[in-house]
């Protein structure tokens, strides 16, 4: 009897001792290191998200970066397929954005001006005449509090508190955005925020991606699960038309690469965005459900990228404003094309725009919102 106690003690402590080391393991999925220091002296941190089928994703506490994100391609050769920085002072130097978190504010608003509730709100004119992206100080461009979650899917959580009046935006803003890679091969951005007062709000994830490894994404083939997009003016402000994409080089409701229509300048609005930066509309009745918005595939490698959204619209830009001049990871110099993002997100200018899907927030409500990428090979 004595025997049997004993041995059950000893299988018992041994299964805690197994348990114990695969949380450790699962842990030790997310490796930190340094990634520098900003000029006053702050310390930026390096995170390594990696999942058991080797996806391995390195984001920093500066701007909830993604530094590099690497898919395998079809015969299972991983490869880096965002554009970045290898160092930190590239970043600091200034880039486009390059896969940062994008608040308070994603895309433009016309004049640097809105009104709520009656009263005027005041932003930096940081594009032309429009604000864009937040501001000159955005969340991209600010030092994010990270938590490790425990779970078997490595989980990081960023969260910030932005001041009442931050870059023009009125009320005390709680935002956390949480990274998931999960085991399919998806990474999961989920965003929450609160308000003490009544604000807009309209976070995006800003990743350039390049399934290919080669100078531009010309090739790649596109589907956007979007019959309508929103036409620009001169300084890609929506003009508040939803117009069918239908018989433009803007139907990608079936199969179409890159380039095919790009440089279609007959077409004024593919002049006026220099190809493609605008907002397709996934979900007219903007009613929060999970939706599968793009497929992305690269016929060289293989690669496919599906985008998931419970948001209503996405901003589908070809990088057409990169010219060579900034170096990114490896000495390559990105070129005009060289990246797509798709920036899931509510429609640009909206507090300006009554008839668009409000991006109003309210003390008392909570902003919430999804969105995946998922990669495999075809
Ligand atoms: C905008 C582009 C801009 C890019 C980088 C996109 O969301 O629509 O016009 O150049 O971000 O800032």
């Amino acid at each position: 009897m004595k025997k049997k106690l004993w041995l059950i003690a000893i299988i018992g402590a041994l299964t805690c001792y197994a348990c114990q080391n695969k949380s450790t393991n699962q842990n030790m999925k997310i490796e930190k290191q340094s990634f520098g220091k900003l000029p006053d002296g702050q310390e930026v941190s390096l995170y390594t998200l990696k999942n058991q089928s080797g996806m391995e994703l390195k984001i920093s506490d500066y701007g909830g970066i993604i530094v590099s994100w690497t898919a395998p391609d079809k015969n299972g050769k991983f490869d880096d397929i965002v554009l970045g920085c290898d160092s930190l002072e590239t970043y600091l130097k200034g880039v486009p954005y390059f896969g940062a978190i994008v608040g308070r504010y994603g895309n433009r608003i016309a004049n640097g001006k809105f009104s709520l509730n009656g009263q005027e709100y005041t932003l930096a004119q940081n594009n032309g005449k429009n604000a864009l992206h937040g501001g000159l100080k955005g969340f991209d461009k600010k030092i994010w509090a990270v938590t490790i979650v425990d779970g078997d899917e490595p989980t990081l959580k960023l969260s910030t508190t932005s001041a009442d009046g931050e870059e023009g935006y009125p009320g005390k803003l709680e935002v956390e955005v949480t990274y998931t890679l999960q085991k399919d091969n998806s990474l999961k951005i989920d965003y929450q925020a609160s308000t003490d007062k009544p604000t807009v709000l309209n976070l995006t994830n800003h990743s350039y991606f390049n399934l290919s490894g080669e100078a531009d994404v010309l090739s790649h083939e596109v589907v956007l699960n979007a019959p309508k997009f929103l036409p620009v003016d001169e300084t890609l402000i929506p003009t508040g038309e939803l117009k069918e994409v239908k018989g433009t080089p803007f139907d990608f409701t079936t199969k179409h690469s890159i380039g095919e229509r790009i440089n279609d300048t007959t077409d004024t609005q593919i002049k006026f965005g220099g190809g493609y930066d605008h907002c397709w509309v996934i979900n007219e009745k903007a009613d929060k459900k999970l939706l599968l918005a793009a497929t992305v595939h690269d016929p060289a490698s293989g690669r496919l990228m599906e985008v998931l959204t419970t948001e209503p619209a996405m901003q589908f830009y070809t990088g057409n404003f990169l010219n060579g001049t900034i170096v990114g990871k490896k000495g390559v110099k990105y070129g005009k094309r060289s990246g797509f993002c798709i920036e899931t997100q509510h429609y640009p200018d909206s507090p300006n725009k009554p008839d668009f899907p409000t991006t109003v927030l309210n003390p008392n409500e909570k902003y919430e919102t999804t969105t995946i990428y998922k990669f495999s090979v075809k």
